[in-house]
């Protein structure tokens, strides 16, 4: 079920929701909303698309039995005892066939065979070039094998006409891997969804005037338009709104024209925080208007009827805290799976990894926490720890940590050598 309030309730009083159930909501109104327009393109051009079409097996996977070593095709009947010697009747190069006959294996013989060659008829095994040794037209086979052993048989990673690769996945370097190797120079892919970026404020300036003394620049609007890119948005920077209710109203209305509005800042309990004012003057649902999370308490998610070609469609906004590192937080928690969705990608459900603690965390209880922190150590031997910061304001301190520690809102200490929840940034 999708809750929501009507505008006129939603501003007087706030619906302030646990992490999980925020979570959930976003993730309840990310279902269907991608456009659904197509485009073709280059493959590498595909890279952080999301694919609108399977990329199916043009022919059987490998598309011959392909030896995995080096060494010689041989029948494994003839090693059942060992030492044994056979006669080298052959060899094949990767990239060469064996006709039939020509080079094959018959009882008591070997054929010389190269990692990624076909296997010769009447082989049934590899043995590695390793137990052998080659005397003259002959060769001493130490090891004995089993049957299916150091090739991997015709179709059996895939046959052909087999789905390889659905639609709804966002390719990467292993997805163009795959659409390389069925022959896919040119991939369909959705249309990667425009997100607007409005950030507000009256102290807010752009990067290149130096500011007043009181003035802070737009880091918001440049760190969000690099984390839409990385969901496979495109980012779309509107001008910085200030305070003010008629310009912050216009703007958002440009916003909405994108296909996600994201603002930053003025959704706090400040006299001047408008954005959901404003908001609430066009009609927007709010799903909720804060999150039992620190930080990005005052988050902000909702929609608003929006008319496009005449016809009334339904934009969704986020408003985020306007404290950088709440911003970032919150774009991560709730912001990236609607842009995913809007992406095409099929749903991905949040999931934290574990590490262990290796410093102390003494924390207040109420909030769940998304707490900066550096995973360290190496190999299997990870462990994680809090970085220094000043706050939700201190990207210096955000920048040096690479995860978020994930404290669940009951604990107020947590010992180290615990294993604690992490989120990668
Ligand atoms: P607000 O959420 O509007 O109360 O802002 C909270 C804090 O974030 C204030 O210290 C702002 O100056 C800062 N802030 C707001 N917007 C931005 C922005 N676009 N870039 C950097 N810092 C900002
Ligand atoms: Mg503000």
């Amino acid at each position: 079920m999708i809750l929501a309030m009507s505008a006129s309730s939603s501003v007087t009083s706030a619906r302030v929701v646990s992490f999980e159930v925020a979570r959930h909501l976003v993730e309840q109104h990310a279902v269907g909303v991608c456009s659904g327009e197509v485009e073709t393109v280059d493959l590498l051009a595909g890279l952080g698309h999301v694919l609108a079409e399977g990329i199916v097996a043009d022919r059987d996977f490998p598309p011959f039995a392909r030896a995995t070593r080096d060494g010689y095709a041989v029948r494994a009947a003839d090693l059942a005892e060992v030492p044994a010697r056979l006669e080298v009747v052959g060899e094949v190069k990767a990239g060469e066939w064996p006709e039939p006959g020509v080079c094959s294996v018959e009882r008591g013989q070997a054929v010389g065979i190269m990692t990624g060659a076909p296997l010769p008829a009447g082989a049934d095994a590899v043995v590695m070039v390793e137990h052998t040794s080659l005397i003259a037209k002959s060769v001493d086979v130490r090891c004995s094998v089993t049957r299916g052993e150091n090739f991997v048989p015709r179709g059996a990673e895939a046959r052909a006409g087999q789905l390889l690769l659905d639609q709804g996945r966002r390719l990467d370097h292993a997805g163009i891997a795959i659409a390389a190797s069925v022959g896919k120079s040119r991939v369909q892919v959705f249309r990667k969804p425009r997100v607007a970026v409005l950030s507000t404020g009256d102290e807010v300036v752009e990067l290149d005037p130096t500011p007043g003394p009181a003035q802070i620049r737009n880091s918001n609007s440049y760190s969000l338009a690099a984390q839409v890119q990385n969901a496979g948005g495109e980012a779309v920077r509107l001008a910085i709104a200030p305070d003010e209710r008629g310009r912050l109203r216009s703007l958002i209305e440009e916003g909405l024209d994108c296909d996600l509005l994201l603002m930053t800042g003025g959704v706090s309990m400040g006299k001047y925080d408008l954005v959901e004012q404003v908001l609430g003057e066009l009609k927007a649902e709010f799903y909720f208007t804060g999150a039992e999370i620190q930080p990005g308490r005052p988050v902000v998610f909702g929609s608003c009827g929006s008319t496009v070609k005449n016809s009334s469609v339904k934009k969704y906004f986020f408003g985020l805290p306007g404290n950088p590192v709440s911003t970032m937080v919150t774009f991560e928690l709730f912001a990236r799976p609607m842009i995913e969705a809007l992406a095409g990608m099929t749903p991905q459900r949040l999931v934290f990894l574990r590490a262990r603690l290796k410093s102390e965390i003494r924390t207040k209880t109420g909030l769940k926490r998304f707490l900066p922190a550096v995973l360290s150590g190496e190999f299997e031997n990870a462990e994680v720890e809090l970085a220094r910061w000043q706050g939700s304001g201190d990207i210096a301190a955000l920048a040096r940590a690479n995860c978020y520690v994930v404290v669940p809102p009951d604990r107020e200490r947590i010992g180290a050598g615990e294993w604690v929840s992490l989120l990668m940034r």
